[in-house]
């Protein structure tokens, strides 16, 4: 497919991708934003995307991809960062489906708001020459905010880019793009940094967990890792329960055929709580006893109910409330 296209920006949504699209789009560039899907944003990530791109009026390609990431982040061949983000080869990921993209457009580059030194993983400058050339972007990946700092890509040697617009930003001050930001009256965007559920040291540990236990894990046990309180039980059997009203909701949609769930009734607060993994009897007063723990229903026993599918929950038992001393063992 050729089309007019010249560059293709990639797009997290934070400043620095924002500001280098406005960088490339001043040098009266045609630019095509591209966005990688990936598992770990935060919800409401696309919407935000998508709205920088209408502001800016440049077309947004979104490329899915949940299902090579989580392949890397099996093996990671170049590790992790702080917790359970492996950027390195997640760069090189996200880049190589730029390289594809522009490919298929015929365009003559790739550019990306990296920062030389602003993460200390995926953004000093070994990291950032490694990444150009595992992705095989080798002069062709251009980075406005730090292009100064490095040596002159291919567009800018073929005068397609102005060397001298661009920036020669370090560091993780954030003071230049905040004044650039300014210039171009943006005032509304994202914090650094934001985004990544692998960082948070709370997801990390049962991103970690899962892998160790189920290194098979589908697309829905990563989604459940957002929600809720994780026990393990069992190397094979987990049991989540809801902590407001949005996560029980979110346990019933995310509930699966083999799943069981909890639920006290008549009237009192509950959880909803998700039994995954195979339901012996031990593993079903478990989890009704966690369900009892976190409900508001006074003991020393508690009718829970529970089955499949939600809220036909049919049978019944009677349990005691699960002892914070056993949860502590248990909790990821
Ligand atoms: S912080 Fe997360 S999304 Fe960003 S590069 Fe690292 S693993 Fe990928």
């Amino acid at each position: 497919m050729n089309t007019n296209i010249q560059a293709i920006g990639l797009m997290s949504g934070g400043l620095d991708s924002i500001l280098a699209l406005y960088l490339m789009l001043e040098q009266g560039l045609a630019v095509e934003a591209l966005h990688a899907l990936l598992p770990v944003h935060e919800t409401g990530q696309l919407d935000w995307i998508q709205q920088v791109c209408q502001r800016a009026g440049v077309p947004l390609y979104v490329a899915n991809l949940e299902a090579p990431f989580f392949e890397l982040l099996r093996h990671p061949q170049h590790g992790y960062g702080s917790g359970m983000n492996p950027c390195l080869d997640c760069r090189i990921l996200v880049l190589r489906a730029a390289a594809e993209r522009r490919r298929e457009l015929g365009a003559a580059f790739v550019f990306s708001g990296e920062v030389v030194g602003e993460r200390p993983m995926s953004q000093n400058r070994r990291a950032l020459d490694l990444v150009e050339r595992r992705s095989g972007l080798q002069g062709r990946l251009l980075r406005p905010l730090s292009a100064r700092l490095l040596p002159p890509t291919i567009p800018e040697q073929e005068g397609l880019v102005d060397r001298e617009r661009l920036y020669g930003i370090s560091g993780r001050s954030r003071k230049e793009q905040l004044a650039l930001a300014e210039t171009y009256g943006l005032r509304d965007f994202p914090t650094p940094a934001g985004g990544c559920r692998l960082t948070d040291p709370n997801f990390a540990r049962r991103a970690r967990d899962l892998l160790q236990h189920q290194p098979n894990f589908t697309s829905n046990d990563f989604c459940l890792l957002q929600v809720g309180r994780h026990f393990r039980l069992a190397p094979q059997i987990k049991v989540i329960s809801g902590r407001h009203q949005a996560e029980n909701l979110r346990l019933t949609e995310l509930a699966q055929e083999g799943d069981l769930l909890f639920e006290v009734r008549g009237g009192v607060g509950s959880p909803v709580t998700l039994l995954r993994g195979p339901a012996n009897p031990a593993a079903i007063t478990a989890a009704a006893a966690i369900t009892a723990r976190y409900s508001d229903a006074p003991g020393p026993q508690v009718e829970v109910y529970y089955g499949a599918p939600y809220p036909q929950l049919e049978r019944t038992m009677q349990v005691a409330p699960a002892e914070e001393a056993w949860l502590e063992q248990l909790r990821i």
